[in-house]
């Protein structure tokens, strides 16, 4: 299948291509060109299979003509291997738990899977490949461990001194291996400003084989596909006919990944779009006007987004139609205040804990289920212990942090520190 850019339809590339470029040579978003539709057969007989099984049959569904079939399972298997439990939080509303891996956030799905289909592509070619990534905090970490011992494939990463919480900077400089942490003496923009240079850099990439694992990569949209598809087949019977699915939002690829799912025919009644005070979107279904602003800071930090990179798709998907997508697509913009209220009264009424996301995504969800009656799911999309300190200080009680992120602590500090600068990247690629 041939995927086309949302700049022009008649742009064609490969999956190969999609995936190496990142984004399409006229910068806009690769999409499919056909969205296979499943049968209702295809969708009761998923009830009951583990989540492997069910991505590998949605999977099979979008790639089948661009790989063999046991390579495609050998990446699903060897990424898509923690668990995804859908948690009854209270009567109708459940708690998609998507952070169960290794960074602990939801991005993982995308970036494992992305960085197996990118080793699989470039396994019969000679020349080692460099990944350059520029992160803020969540999105390198995950890239990283993503990419951890992926042969013929180096990952550097780029991130501002000073500027990445310290938990989030044992996550990216602890792992040693093919990554390689560049500490950069500047900003997250300077970081994202020097990869740009990089890329358009004629002798670098004669030299150096580059390569973006930025977050609109069609291989780190797709996979997420795969779980709302295992969410809707773990509900009990007479739960699954009438179903709404929140997605805490800030780029929207997460939820442009459940609007392709509901493409396919998977029967989601609606979406709610949730977003803290950065409500462009929102915005837009209520009013259709797109007005992108810079982004404001929030406790839910990792969707503080001005102008939401996954917008071009979501408005293709729906043919340019703000009304087909505000049939769809409902949104809610949740305040700081409100959000830490919520963490603490989930946690005291049910017992069950929220990180500010979530929460963002259970309060969106509340209210859309005040004026219609549904079975609800929201997205978990961080483990609390991740965002501790808004949690710790709406609920007043310690938060439990998981191994994996308590270990980090004891591991030594990998990073080489660089000037902001093309020369000094340049010397160290
Ligand atoms: C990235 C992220 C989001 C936002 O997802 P988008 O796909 O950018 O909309 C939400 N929650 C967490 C914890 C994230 O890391």
């Amino acid at each position: 299948m041939h995927y086309y850019s949302t700049n022009n339809r008649g742009h064609h590339a490969t999956l190969k291509e999609a995936v190496t470029r990142g984004q399409a040579p006229d910068k806009g978003l690769y999409m499919p060109e056909r969205i296979p539709v499943l049968a209702d057969t295809f969708y009761s007989n998923l009830k009951g299979l583990p989540f492997e099984e069910v991505a590998f049959k949605v999977a099979w569904a979008l790639f089948r003509d661009d790989m063999e079939l046991r390579d495609l399972k050998a990446i699903i298997d060897d990424s898509l291997n923690f668990p995804i439990p859908l948690v009854e939080v209270e009567e109708d509303i459940y708690s998609l738990e998507l952070f169960h891996g290794p960074t602990l956030a939801f991005k993982d799905v995308g970036a494992r899977f992305m960085a197996r289909l990118l080793g699989h592509f470039l396994k019969n070619e000679d020349k080692e490949v460099t990944v350059l990534v520029a992160t803020s905090g969540d999105t390198g970490s995950a890239v990283a461990h993503g990419f951890l011992n992926v042969p013929g494939i180096r990952v550097v990463i780029l991130y501002p001194s000073g500027k990445v919480s310290p938990l989030q900077e044992k996550q990216l400089t602890t792992l040693g291996q093919n990554i390689t942490a560049l500490e950069v003496d500047g900003t997250f923009d300077d970081c994202q400003a020097l990869v740009k240079l990089a890329f358009s850099d004629e002798q670098l990439n004669k030299r150096v084989n580059l390569t973006s694992a930025n977050s609109i990569n069609i291989a780190r949209l797709i996979p997420q596909s795969f779980y709302y598809h295992y969410a809707w087949s773990q509900l009990p019977t007479g739960k699954d006919d009438k179903v709404v699915v929140c997605v805490p939002s800030g780029n929207f690829g997460n939820i442009s990944a459940g609007l392709i799912a509901k493409r396919m025919g998977l029967p989601i009644h609606r979406f709610v779009a949730a977003t803290n005070a950065n409500d462009v979107v929102p915005q837009y279904l209520q009013t259709g006007a797109y007005l992108p602003r810079p982004s404001i800071a929030t406790c839910s930090n990792a969707m503080d987004v001005g102008n939401p990179s996954n917008f071009a798709r979501m408005m293709d998907l729906y043919g340019n139609s703000h009304d087909a997508l505000a049939n769809d697509l409902v949104g809610y913009a949740i305040s700081d205040t409100d959000t830490k209220a919520a963490i603490k009264e989930i946690q005291q009424r049910t017992g069950y804990l929220t990180d500010p996301h979530g929460a963002v995504g259970y309060l969106a969800l509340k209210h859309y289920l005040q004026l219609d009656k549904a079975t609800g799911i929201f997205l978990e999309t961080a483990h609390p212990a991740k965002f501790i300190e808004v949690v710790e200080e709406a609920t007043s009680n310690k938060v439990e942090v998981p191994e994996a992120l308590a270990s980090l602590q004891h591991k030594p500090k990998l990073a080489h520190k660089i000037a902001a600068d093309l020369e000094a990247l340049k010397a160290f690629l």
